[in-house]
């Protein structure tokens, strides 16, 4: 398989290549030339596989450039680190089934992709003898995925930028207690903005980027959209045989589109039996409006208790607009570079239309989410994180008798304790991997909001 670019600038890459590129040269993002559909067989076959080793199959639809055994291995070094046997189980609660996401290392759903993206890296730098290192900007949940992706690794290290003081205190602290000699945590003083300038001129100056052999984990690798189309086939597989059904629908909490492609794509591969797929989004709404009417034009970002989606511009868009506009790469090249000055994009009636073959959208508004939380505990005794909870009230409003809907849970109650205790006027339990953070040492330099001074931290610590 050869991936191409959705801006068509490129000459077809295989794998290996993407992965360490990131983004393709002519600015676009990189898709495989064509998705594999699943015979019959592989669905009968498929149905009762491990999670490793289902990863591993669908890994290989897309992955020719690597000895099987060693994408095999990588594989279930990735998933081991998971705490729950079946890595990411389904659940029955109430009238919906919730796909839990957040069993593995910092309780959220990134780290599906994070730790295989983690383990690839390691090994192809390795391959290579080449060295790398990880710059990026966190206000949450990215940062400490990549961080426990990341640390320990071969030949390569981490600076994660975080604004000081304003990061939950779960977050900080997961963060700041990883002391492992290739981690760098950098508490900015100054605002998640600030960071992401920061990282942004440092990325930009291509003498510093190619001499640090700067590299990103953000939601546009490749490979990670690659990892979350697993869990997508393995919930399938688990509900339409619990409940005897061909076709399921699955809702899911959405920021950047990065987690919903990849369920797009499996949506793709099962020749439609997932019936639909239900975008939830929460203030902060672009996306509801561009499945809803078209209407994909930014606005400000608003601060909600669902942080992880506080995005207005959705980086892995535009990988939708290649499928949307069938592979038409000279308009998607145009789209992007237009909605880069204008900050919209306008689609026709006939496009909603095939937009809403794809999609259900809701925008949940922060009552609505705090509502969910208590609701759903008081019928199930399941407590929601607000992510989670998103997806779980579009869920609702959109249910169908006939279609079963899954919810996918994208985050542990537990890292969000303060805007689970005003729902329900308690906190959640804390699970063992966060239960004695507050006792562990911790690692973190706290830097002036200054771009000279974390470039001079990276000159003096970087690989
Ligand atoms: C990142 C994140 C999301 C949004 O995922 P996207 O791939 O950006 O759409 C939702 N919930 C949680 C908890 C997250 O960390």
């Amino acid at each position: 398989m050869r991936y191409l670019s959705t801006r068509g600038g490129i000459t077809p890459l295989p794998f290996c290549q993407t992965v360490l590129a990131g983004l393709a040269e002519d600015g676009g993002l990189f898709l495989p030339e064509r998705i594999p559909v699943l015979s019959e067989e592989d669905l009968r076959s498929w149905a009762r596989l491990s999670y490793p080793e289902l990863a591993f199959r669908v890994f290989s639809l897309f992955v020719d450039d690597l000895p099987p055994e060693d994408l095999y291995q990588l594989v279930e070094r990735s998933y081991r680190t998971f705490t729950h046997p079946e890595v990411t189980p389904v659940v029955r609660k109430g009238p919906l089934w919730i796909l839990e996401l957040f069993h593995g290392p910092t309780l959220a759903f990134k780290d599906v992709a994070l730790q295989f993206l983690g383990n690839l890296f390691e090994y192809l730098l390795l391959r290579s003898g080449e060295k790398l290192n990880i710059l990026g900007a966190t206000s949450g949940d990215t940062g400490s995925a990549a961080i426990y992706g990341v640390r320990g690794k071969k030949n390569m290290a981490i600076f994660i930028l975080h604004p000081h003081g304003r990061v939950s205190p779960v977050q900080a602290l997961q963060m700041t207690t990883v002391t492992d000699p290739n981690v760098f945590n950098l508490a900015i003083q100054g605002t998640f903005d600030h960071c992401q300038a920061i990282v942004k001129r440092l990325f930009s100056d291509l003498e510093f980027k190619r001499r640090y052999r700067l590299g990103a984990v953000n939601s546009i690798n490749w490979a990670r959209v690659m990892a979350q189309i697993v869990y997508y086939l393995w919930a399938y597989f688990r509900v339409s045989e619990a409940e005897g059904k061909e076709r399921v629908r699955f809702s899911v909490p959405t920021g950047n589109f990065g987690d919903i492609f990849a369920g797009y794509l499996a949506r793709r591969m099962l020749a439609g039996r997932i019936e639909r797929l239900i975008l939830a989004t929460n203030e902060n709404d672009i996306l509801t409006r561009f499945v809803e009417k078209g209407d994909y034009s930014v606005r400000e970002v608003v601060p909600t208790i669902s942080p992880s989606m506080d995005i207005q511009v959705a980086s892995n868009f535009e990988r939708y607009l290649y499928y949307l506009w069938d592979g038409d790469t000279a308009r998607v090249r145009q789209a992007m570079e237009r909605f880069a000055r204008e900050g919209r994009l306008r689609f026709s009636e006939e496009e909603v239309r095939r937009v809403q073959e794809d999609f259900l959208s809701r925008s949940v508004s922060q009552e609505e989410t705090l509502a969910t939380i208590r609701a759903f505990y008081q019928e199930t005794g399941y407590i929601l994180d607000p992510h989670t909870a998103v997806g779980v009230r579009a869920a609702l409003e959109f249910a169908d008798p006939e279609v079963p809907t899954i919810s996918l849970a994208t985050a542990h109650p537990a890292k969000f304790p303060q805007a689970v205790a005003r729902a329900l006027g308690f906190e959640p339990p804390v699970p063992e991997p966060l239960r004695d953070l507050g006792t562990r040492p911790r690692k973190v330099v706290i830097l002036p909001a200054r771009v000279e001074a974390v470039r001079r931290f990276i000159e003096e610590h970087a690989l």
